[in-house]
């Protein structure tokens, strides 16, 4: 009886273990879905189509990406986290892996263990920018105007979970004064309005923001980074314009489903390796103000300790901003 036992069990791994570890060799053998979690047109569908296509070539196949955005990219991280497991479905997301376990009471996916890592991306600066014919000119005139005008004025986000979010969120708690807010599914769509004037305010991305800044559609007060940027170099620093400590920058990062096989992260991670090594995407990056991580940042490992010590930075943040969604 015992040893009928282990014949079938030894029969069953026979069938079992060669299957996965066949196709896990042969992959990518079709194409793969990148989700970007936000509208496209936006920052992070940038950051995204750059990278995938040098991926795409590195893996031999194209690598497509379908934005699901809403909810301040929940939307889009449940798509995967509830996908199956075997490397065709990926995920592009930011710094808003690290913000959602804190910001959200109740989500459809386990949004701190329900996905495996490839590696990190970028990190991005942000630009606080207002519409053209605001009246202010510099960040302290904006300070000034939104202590004056309170729920008058209005701050465009793409949702509870958006970088835009979390920088607004910090602005207004900088500032003491919230203002109203205006969720989009990405700030791409935003980025239109911003420039229509139909809103007065975003703090949102340089690879956003930075062609529209050049261009004179919308007006930049700041950078959010410690030091100007090379890219934007009139543009003062948060801390030159008068709010100290104002620091925040966008990290970006690859992810599949729990469970998917180390060898497909891994080699996932090998041509996300070969994307920000690429000449043309580092030279598209520094045009949009933001430069690749470096590559030892571009594995498995260094991103999911990336990650989870930030979600453990945000949480005591955004507790005592007291801003949460259900
Ligand atoms: N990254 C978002 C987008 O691509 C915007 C955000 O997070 O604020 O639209």
């Amino acid at each position: 009886m015992f040893r009928r036992r282990l014949a079938t069990l030894a029969a069953a791994l026979a069938v079992a273990g060669p299957l996965p570890a066949l196709a896990q060799a042969q992959y990518p053998s079709r194409p793969i879905s990148m989700i970007v979690p936000f509208a496209a047109g936006g920052p992070t569908d940038t950051v995204a189509r750059l990278t995938a296509e040098v991926m795409g070539r590195d893996l031999g196949q194209t690598i497509v990406i379908e934005n699901v955005g809403g909810a301040g990219g929940t939307l889009g991280a449940a798509r995967v986290a509830l996908a199956r497991p075997d490397g065709y479905t990926i995920l592009m997301h930011h710094i808003g892996m690290g913000t959602t376990p804190a910001l959200y009471r109740r989500l459809s996916y386990d949004a701190v263990n329900g996905f495996e890592t490839v590696g990190l991306v970028t990190e991005v600066p942000m630009t606080i920018t207002v519409k053209n014919g605001l009246a202010a000119r510099n960040l302290s005139e904006l300070v000034a105007l939104m202590r004056s005008q309170k729920e008058g004025l209005n701050l465009a986000n793409a949702g509870i979970g958006a970088a835009s979010h979390l920088c607004g969120l910090l602005l207004q708690t900088a500032v003491q004064q919230q203002v109203t807010t205006v969720p989009y599914r990405g700030t791409g769509p935003a980025m239109t309005d911003l420039i229509g004037g139909t809103v007065d305010i975003m703090c949102d991305q340089t690879t956003n923001t930075t062609e529209q800044i050049r261009a004179g559609s919308i007006r930049a007060l700041a950078v959010t980074t410690p030091t100007r940027l090379a890219a934007l170099p009139d543009l003062p620093t948060a801390a030159e314009a008068g709010l100290p400590g104002f620091e925040v920058s966008v990290w970006h990062g690859i992810y599949t489903p729990r469970g998917t096989p180390a060898a497909i992260n891994d080699r996932l991670s090998r041509a996300l390796q070969v994307a920000l090594r690429d000449e043309r995407l580092v030279a598209r990056f520094a045009e949009l103000g933001t430069a690749p991580v470096s590559q030892d940042r571009a594995t498995p490992a260094a991103h999911r300790e990336f990650w989870q010590a930030d979600i453990t930075k945000w949480r005591p943040i955004i507790q005592a901003a007291g801003q949460y969604a259900d």
